[in-house]
């Protein structure tokens, strides 16, 4: 942080180690240093009706459990022909315990079904940081796109060998390299957004 010479440190609420890496890098290249959940901290059950109520959720249980700043991000899928699903239920779209496979298969059975051929789409990252004073700070960020007809790729997680960005050449996020992924993505531009917001603290 500007004018105390010691470089922030933040808690990740997150041990998605997918999401540990994607989030260490994008802060790490702030000057911000990225902490692992403690061991002993559980997962934090995510019933939040919107993003940011659950990154909100992640974010504050981190910075009490461990009396340290906290950042989280919760990310959703929207598809206009399925009406905006799956969003916040993007993990467990599926049903409980579903892998990426089993979410992507759905995504693309339900799109077949969808009566619009409208293939678009966008995912949205609300990344959070809560202070032990208190103090809250987000940012969104935002990808548009659209949902490729079978799976490309085997770079990223997640919806990601289905979600082709757009602008862009074609490719899904499952064929770019992490930092061409970072640079476009939802969360790349919820991450960069929240680092300028605490550098200028
Ligand atoms: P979460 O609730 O923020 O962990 O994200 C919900 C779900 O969205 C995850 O389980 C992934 O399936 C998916 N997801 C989140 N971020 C990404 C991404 O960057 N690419 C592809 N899928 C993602």
């Amino acid at each position: 942080m500007s004018g105390s010479g010691r470089s922030l440190e933040l808690v990740l609420a997150t041990a998605n180690p997918d999401k540990v890496v994607e989030i260490g890098a994008i802060l790490g290249q702030a000057g911000i240093t990225v902490l692992p959940r403690p061991t002993d901290v559980g997962e934090v059950e995510e019933d939040g009706e919107t993003l940011l109520d659950n990154a909100r959720l992640k974010a504050v249980t981190l910075q009490r459990a461990t009396g340290r700043a906290a950042v989280a991000d919760d990310t959703g899928l929207e598809v206009a022909a399925l009406d905006g699903a799956p969003g916040v239920r993007s993990a467990r779209y599926a049903g409980e315990g579903a892998t990426y496979a089993d979410n992507v298969a759905k995504l693309l059975a339900e799109l077949e079904r969808a009566p619009s051929r409208n293939r678009q789409a966008r995912f949205i990252t609300v990344a959070f940081v809560s202070f032990p004073d208190g103090t809250e700070l987000w940012e969104t960020g935002v990808v548009e796109g659209h949902i490729a007809t079978e799976p490309r790729g085997s770079n990223g997680f997640g919806y990601d060998p289905v979600f082709v960005p757009e602008p862009g050449d074609g490719r899904t996020f499952a064929q770019l390299s992490a930092a061409e992924k970072q640079a476009v993505s939802h969360r790349g531009r919820a991450f960069r957004a929240l680092a300028n917001r605490l550098g200028s603290m």
